[in-house]
């Protein structure tokens, strides 16, 4: 019995197989055609990728899903899946259960099944990309909140009047995506956004760790897996921030599971333990 894990990002979607024996294969990345519906694409990737033996899907989107996964309330990537059941959907067009959760989620159960949260009361993931999302796992298991969007620390006020796409003003993830940088820019420029990025990933580390006190926090999310000195220098930086009246256990920073499929590999983790159930 296997089950096929999908993490729908911006630009692609990460794909991979959870066997028999619980061992996740990753697949590949599929790039999302613009001239495709979402919901035909993530349709045509599962054809594509159907073992004989698959027995259920697994899918994580970016965005805020209501309480027990029914429906999508706001994907900024995606605005066509927004009030979508996305679940019901797709388990109509692939003829077997879909399970829908959102990407931080999918990466902190992930992390409690095999990865650094595994017997950890109090951990968080953050992942770390255009955005920041954060799951949050509380005695062993991943928080959602009172309405599904526990963690959303990216649109916490940081300051500003920009209108961020979530509809509140000054949003962080607003100034996170103004330190991006394209070829245009010169190699001064350029550094300067990287630390002013890293300074305020610092920010959204200092508000997780405020307000869960996490013995461990997972480093996630496309530029989290992908620099091994964005974590070294997170870490220098959040002990400076955090200053020296934070207790003497101060939280244990890692890197993410999965090799950039973590999303893809929890999703298919969650799919496994709801069907099987
Ligand atoms: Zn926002």
């Amino acid at each position: 019995m296997s089950f096929l894990g999908l993490d729908l990002g911006g630009t692609k979607v990460s794909v991979g197989l959870l066997d028999d024996h619980d061992t996740f294969i990753p697949k590949s990345y599929e790039i999302v055609r613009d001239d495709v519906e979402i919901v035909d694409h993530l349709v045509a990737v599962i054809s594509e990728h159907r073992a004989s033996d698959l027995r259920g899907i697994g899918l994580c989107v970016p965005g805020w899903m209501s309480i027990g996964q029914q429906e999508v309330l706001f994907a900024p990537h995606r605005p066509s899946l927004v009030g979508q059941n996305l679940s019901e959907i797709l388990a109509a067009r692939v003829g077997m259960p879909v399970v829908v959760d959102n990407d931080a989620n999918a990466a902190a159960y992930l992390e409690v099944q095999v990865g650094a949260l595994r017997g950890i009361d109090c951990g968080v993931v953050v992942n770390f990309g255009t955005g920041v999302g954060v799951g949050v796992v509380l005695c062993g298991v991943v928080q959602r909140g009172a309405h599904g969007f526990a963690g959303e620390i990216g649109h916490g006020y940081f300051g500003g009047d920009g209108r961020c796409a979530c509809g509140a003003q000054g949003c962080l993830e607003l100034a996170l995506r103004q330190c991006f940088f394209t070829s245009d820019d010169s190699q001064s420029e350029r550094n300067a956004r990287r630390e002013r990025y890293l300074d305020l990933a610092c920010v959204a580390l200092q508000w997780t760790v405020r307000a869960w006190d996490p013995s461990i926090i997972v480093i996630g999310g496309g530029i989290g897996v992908e620099s091994s000195e964005f974590l070294l220098n997170l870490d220098s930086r959040l002990r400076n921030r955090l200053g020296p009246a934070y207790p003497p256990a101060y939280p244990y920073l890692v890197r993410a599971t999965g090799s950039g499929h973590a999303g893809a590999y929890g999703a298919a983790l969650m799919a496994a333990a709801a069907i099987r159930r």
